[in-house]
Formats: structure tokens, sequence, C-alpha cells
């Protein structure tokens, strides 16, 4: 093994960086040339002895007493326990402590100690009864990486797909992870046919992070130059790239009605993806107002809807006309505009309360919501200023949508109430998420710069350019404690 010592004072000396200990380890050892592999520093335990001239090992214990007095490394981890609790709870600590150890830990063993006892219990045809290996939970592993499909999304983005050969990750089976973009499959190096780092993440699909060893017959990802829905001619912008055939490509438009209909937007119930392909596939729907044209009639012509005198067609043609009266911020998470999920539809909808307003504000006025940034604003912004959209959001209105404002929500009264507040320096007591939360519980909006628009500044330590112009702006200035007193 290689200690994580070791491994960083390996990778201080060289610009080819090792990532996992665990593999380069591995890869040290199957190194032909003796002086590579001693570079690598590997080590290793001794954990059973099985013959020593004169002696006879009645235990565990025992055979690792012996080795640690004749000098061989044990390593730290060795206990006799006597109760199944016992083991249970060494478990536990080991699964604690492992981080801060210097070796990588995936798991225990446990083993009988007796070794009288052992050759009574046996083996299986494949392992001793004695002895069970405890795996951890693991929350990275290796794969090979089988194929990159391009999945085309429906702002027409593409993402690259990873198959790879299905292996175990934190109790599930993975199949697929997900490379970002092509810039990004560059900078990890990997390749068709290589081994790689997985990792599990947040999002649904696990990631890959990186090349753990290119195999021999590896062939690099290619950057798509025609989209694989459509045929289209990709575009690049920044590190990504986009089919331009917003209109006429199929997955980008069945990607976009599956997100209209979906639980954060319309909510239409029985509206499954395949039944959004077989729409498309038959009717040629692509705009969100033609989904409210459908009756029963036109679903009986679907595979699957004919039965029981099409009383599952009428049902999901119901489904659609009573989702018409739709929470503003779902309505928004609807639209699908690039990068907006739940959360930034929910600020959007809190901010500008109507469609109208959304739709008149300024990039600066987007900007000003706490979490929204440039990329994002600009999104927003560019998405109610494209005559095509503003076109079907007339006529989604012109279909019966009824949009319902946000439901107030009852808030205790202080002075943050509906006041708009810039926060600055650092507090003692919370970090500026949790104060900007508290803040937005109190009905405040919180923004980050100061403008006669302000109505409070809150200023913990090391205040700086903020408190200045918020002095000279005539800004009502707020300590930590009096921030603490008021909320
Ligand atoms: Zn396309």
């Amino acid at each position: 093994m290689m200690t994580l010592s070791n491994l960083a004072k390996f990778n201080a000396t060289t610009t080819e960086q090792l990532k996992n200990a665990r593999n380069a380890a591995a890869g040290a050892i199957r190194n032909l040339d003796p002086k590579k592999t001693a570079e690598k520093n590997l080590d290793w335990f001794a954990y059973t002895i099985h013959y020593a001239e004169g002696k006879k090992f009645e235990s565990q214990a025992e055979e690792i007493a012996f080795l640690k007095q004749n000098g061989f490394n044990v390593g730290s981890y060795f206990k006799v326990n006597k109760t199944a609790q016992e083991v249970f709870d060494e478990i536990d600590l080991i699964d604690q402590k492992r981080r801060n150890e210097d070796i990588l830990m995936d798991g225990v063993v446990i083993r009988l100690n007796n070794i009288a006892h052992r050759e009574e219990f046996g083996f299986t045809a494949k392992f001793p009864r004695w002895a069970m290996a405890y795996k951890f939970e693991a929350e990275e592993v290796t794969s090979i990486l089988k194929n990159v499909v391009w999945q085309v999304g429906r702002t027409g983005k593409l993402t690259p797909i990873a198959e790879i050969e299905p292996v175990e990750l934190a109790g599930a089976t993975i199949k697929r992870a997900t490379l970002n973009n092509y810039g990004d499959i560059l900078k990890k190096q990997v390749e068709i046919g290589s081994r790689v780092f997985i990792r599990r993440s947040n999002e649904v699909i696990p990631e890959i992070l990186g090349l753990a060893e290119k195999l021999e017959g590896s062939q690099p990802i290619t950057q798509p130059t025609k989209c694989p829905s459509c045929g289209a001619d990709l575009v690049e912008v920044g590190a990504h790239i986009f089919c331009p055939n917003r209109d006429g490509c199929p997955d980008q438009i069945i990607d976009r009605l599956s997100n209209f209909t979906s639980k954060n937007g319309f909510d239409v119930e029985g509206l499954s993806i395949s039944t959004i392909t077989k729409l498309y596939e038959m009717f040629k729907i692509k705009y969100f107002h033609e989904l409210f044209e459908l009756t029963g009639q036109e679903f009986m012509c679907l595979e699957g809807f004919g039965g029981k005198k099409g009383r599952l067609a009428n049902q999901v043609a119901d489904a659609i006309q009573n989702s018409k009266q739709i929470q503003f911020d779902k309505f928004i998470y609807a639209l699908g505009i690039n990068e907006i999920g739940v959360k930034t539809a929910k600020d959007l909808a809190k901010k500008f309360s109507t469609l109208e307003a959304l739709k008149n504000a300024t990039f600066e006025q987007i900007l000003e919501i706490y979490n929204i940034g440039e990329v994002v604003a600009k999104n927003v912004y560019e998405y109610f200023h494209n005559p095509k959209n503003i076109e079907e959001l007339d006529k989604l209105i012109m279909y019966g949508i009824e949009i319902q404002e946000v439901k107030k929500q009852e808030f205790r009264e202080t002075i943050f109430n509906q006041k708009t507040v810039v926060l600055t320096g650092t507090m003692q007591k919370y970090d500026r998420k949790t104060a900007t939360e508290i803040l937005e519980g109190l009905n405040a909006t919180v923004v980050n710069s100061v403008s006669k628009n302000t109505d409070f500044l809150i200023a913990g330590e090391n205040a700086g350019s903020k408190l200045t112009k918020a002095q000279t702006l005539g800004i009502t200035i707020l300590s930590e404690e009096e921030f603490l007193k008021n909320i």
C-alpha cells in the first residue's frame, strides 16, 4: 500500500500527479522497472503468520504479538472483541476515525481469534467460515469507460454521458456517469476503454472524476459536430456545445415538454416522457400551448390509450386542462429557462410577483436577487426578450393559463419586513448564507450591493467599501448586535 503522506511526498516531486493512493500502489506493483516501483515508497502490514520454527500459535492475538516483537509493521488496528456488539461498536469507531488515518481504509476484517476453533468451523466451497469482510460504503470506485453518448437537453445543450462497466457504488449499481462537457473530458484525460474514477455526488447521476489508468487500446473521445438527435450543425458557446435547431430537434422538444408538465411545473399526472415522445411522433407537438389543444380523441390514437372506452385517454386530456391554474414559481420553472431550477424559480416569483413584472425586469433588477449571478440573470433577461418566447407566453394566457401569485406567507413583524438588506463583513454568530436565510424568512430581500434602494446595511467585523458607501448614502447601518436583537 501507499500511505497518503508518501503519496503527497511523491506528488510534490513530479508533474505527473497521482490521484489515488490505492491505484498508485497497484500501478507501482505492476511496473516492470523496480526503480520506478521503489520511487513510490510502498509499505506493507503483516497480519498473519503460518509457520515459525519451534512455535505453535493458538490465536491471532499471539501471531500479531510475535510479528510485532520481530519488527514487522502490523498496523494500528487489531483488537480482540468478545461479543457481536463489541464488533459492531468497533466497526463504527473505525469508520469514524479512518478518514484521519494515513492510509485508505475501505473495510474491516473480522476473524475468529482461536485457531483451534477455526478448524472446527471449516470452509465453504469458497470461503473460510471463520473470517468475514465488512465493507464501508464506498464513495469512490473505478470502472472501465465503455462509451460516451451525447444527450440533448431542453435548452439544446449537449451533455456527455459516460456508459461504464456496471460497478457498485454506495449501495447502487452504477452504469452511467456524467462528464459535464468536452473541455472537462480533455482536462480529465479520460478515454473510451480507460479505467476511470467515479464518485457519487448530490446529482442523480454520478460523476467521473478523472483517469485512473490508461489501458491498452483506449480511444480518445471525439467532440460531435452534428446533433445526435436532429443532425444539425452544432455551435460552441463557452465550454458547452449546443444544437441550434430549437424548433426542429426531437430530443430538445421532448425534454422541454417533459419539463413543462413535470411535478415542479404544470404537474400533469399520467403524462410520462414516453407518452410525450409518442405525442411528438404522431402529432408533431412542439410548443407548450399545443398541449392544451389536445382532447381525449388524440390520446386514443396513442398506443396503450385505446382500451376501456378511452377512459385513460380522457383522464390525461382532463389532467392537462385541470393544470391550467398554476402558481407563479411553478410556471417559471415549467418554461425550462437555461439553468433555472426550483429554487431560482421561487426567488424570481418572490421578487417579481407577476409575469408582467418579470417580463419587464431589467438585467440589474434580476441580478439583485441574492443567489443569482450574471450568467443566470442573462439567461432570464434574454428569455423574456426573445420575441418567440413572448409569442408563446401570450398564447398560453390565451389558452386560459391562470398564473397565481405565490401565496404570501405570514411573516413575523420585524423591522426587516419588505425591506432591502445588504450584508457585509464577518459576523460572529451566523455566516453570510445563514443570515441571508434568516432575513428572507422575515420577508426581507437580501442583495449584494449597496444602492439608494437599500434600507439596511448589516455590518460585521472588517466591513469595507460597502460600509463606506452606505455611510455616504445615509443608509441605516446595523451592527451584528442590533441585527440579532431585531430578529
Ligand atoms: Zn438537435
